[in-house]
């Protein structure tokens, strides 16, 4: 008898990103409006959770930024609420989230992008763009180590 795979399971393509839905999202009531854009697109969600995130944990998921200017008014932004942390799965989802999400900046970020339609940036040093998504599949592999480390 031979095992029959989906071409899913086998797919190189199918991969994982974290989405985090930040403090500014959350306050605002967004979390339903990102995870509605995620499944539209088609994505699947593969693990759900709120997370109040510790110094420790945004050093490593953040160390590309550690000593630069915007670094600790980012940690006490991300500090200043709940979190909800959510891994992702889909075929090159890690651009593709990214590309849902928009340019950082959300004043610029394109219209029909989650920025673009819902964030704003101005005066103050952090830039409060309501999600987070990994830039690179190895960059989705280690911060879904460190939100989700039973998964
Ligand atoms: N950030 C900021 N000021 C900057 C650059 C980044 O406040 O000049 C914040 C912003 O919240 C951003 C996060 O730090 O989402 C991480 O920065 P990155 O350049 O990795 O942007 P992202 O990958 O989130 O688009
Ligand atoms: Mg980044």
């Amino acid at each position: 008898m031979t095992t029959q795979t989906t071409p899913e399971t086998t797919d190189p393509t199918v991969e994982r990103t974290l989405v985090l839905v930040k403090p500014d999202g959350m306050r605002r009531g967004l979390a339903g409006e990102v995870l509605r854009r995620i499944e539209a697109k088609g994505y699947t969600l593969v693990a759900v959770e709120l997370v109040h995130a510790t110094p420790e944990l945004l050093a490593q998921h953040y160390a590309e930024h550690v000593g630069k200017d915007f670094y600790q008014p980012l940690v006490d932004f991300m500090m200043s609420g709940p979190i909800l942390a959510v891994a992702v799965e889909g075929q090159r989802v890690v651009e593709g989230f990214r590309s849902l999400a928009g340019a950082t900046d959300g004043t610029l970020a394109a219209p029909g992008t989650i920025r673009g339609d819902l964030a704003r940036s101005w005066g103050s040093k952090v830039m409060q763009n309501i999600v987070h998504g990994s830039d690179a599949p190895e960059s989705g592999a280690r911060e879904l180590a460190l939100w989700f480390p039973a998964l």
